[in-house]
């Protein structure tokens, strides 16, 4: 491969075109990868966007799909970005942040998140009044202070993350399904182990962070059938769904072995913690419709669940809790 990297971690974006942080209608202040959060978890939509530094309308791209296709962002409208605007001539260099380079060259057209954060915290319980920017651009002094203001926005937004381990999930098919079709790949087609070595070492390549913990798409994904695993990963598998007192449980036979010799599988109960009748948002209500279905019409589910799995007390069986609704992704179709 000589070096080359397989994967294309960011988009490449177009000097001018693209930004990532607006005002939304109330003068929030919004990353494009949190309105695409929102709107997954909340169905939270918003009116219009102005560039949070020159006023501009912006509008935002690939932040209201149920899909995952490429980094969300928010694109100009008619007018350009002020020539000392982050997102414009200056460029965010100007202000000392650097964008991570895209060096990777590979026909692999997918944006994958970088890092796993905390979500953003609801709206506050009042509504404020819409606003609208004035039609007075701001002035050059008035867009520095701005910056200065929200470096620390602009950086969390110069970062392509996420706060649902749905995209993560999504985000991993998409790149496993691509690096498949390389013609690399197609090569060694016959041979199951040699091709699953060159496309797990590549997605070995592209950077992760859950947290705080560095990793990478590969180690940061275990199906739950090989060794027991120390610490919090994104675990995935196929499980029968029942209701507990507490929401949900996902039983699954097929988990990691038991102590050495290691000969028996032990079963995975995944207890998902949510209100079924009361969910808290759209995403832990479309957990629950999904679970819902599956135990209704005896069908598996197939799941994604961050957290750490520990023996349980009886060391009859490994148990994973998940308290968070943003921290499960089920699914009646097989990832
Ligand atoms: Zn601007």
């Amino acid at each position: 491969m000589g070096g080359r990297l397989l994967c294309r971690y960011r988009h490449n974006y177009g000097a001018y075109k693209m930004s990532e942080l607006a005002k939304n209608e109330f003068g929030e202040k919004w990353a494009a990868i949190e309105v695409k959060d929102a709107f997954l978890q909340h169905g939270t939509r918003f009116e219009s966007f102005y560039c949070a530094f020159c006023d501009i309308p912006v509008s935002p791209v690939a932040c209201y799909g149920d899909e995952f296709v490429k980094a969300p962002h928010f694109a100009k409208l008619k007018s350009d970005h002020a020539d000392l605007c982050p997102y414009g001539k200056a460029g965010l260099v100007a202000y000392g942040i650097n964008r991570k380079s895209t060096s990777a060259t590979y026909k692999f057209e997918v944006d994958l998140p970088e890092r796993l954060v905390p979500i953003r915290a609801a709206r506050a319980g009042t509504t404020p009044k819409a606003i609208k920017p004035s039609p007075n651009y701001p002035s050059d002094d008035e867009i520095k202070t701005r910056v200065k203001d929200s470096a620390g926005n602009l950086e969390i937004a110069n970062q392509y993350t996420t706060s649902l381990l749905r995209t993560l999930a999504a985000a991993r098919r998409t790149a496993l399904s691509q690096l498949y079709k390389l013609p690399e790949a197609k090569k060694l087609a016959d041979d199951a182990k040699a091709l699953n070595n060159f496309v797990f070492g590549e997605l070995a390549k592209a950077p992760l962070k859950l947290y705080e913990e560095k990793t990478n798409y590969k180690n940061a994904f275990h199906g739950i059938g090989k060794k027991p695993w120390n610490g919090r990963f994104i675990y995935f598998g196929d499980a029968k769904a029942s209701q507990s007192p507490t929401g949900f449980t996902l039983t699954a036979e097929n988990g990691p072995p038991n102590e050495p010799p290691l000969t028996i599988r032990m079963p995975v109960s995944v207890h998902v913690k949510c209100d079924i009748s009361h969910p808290v948002n759209l995403m832990e209500r479309k957990t629950n419709e999904c679970l819902l279905e599956c135990i209704a019409t005896d069908a598996k589910v197939y799941w994604f669940a961050y957290g750490a799995l520990v023996l349980n007390e009886a060391r009859d069986g490994y148990e994973l809790r998940v308290e968070l609704p943003e921290h499960i992704y089920v699914s009646t179709k097989k990832p």
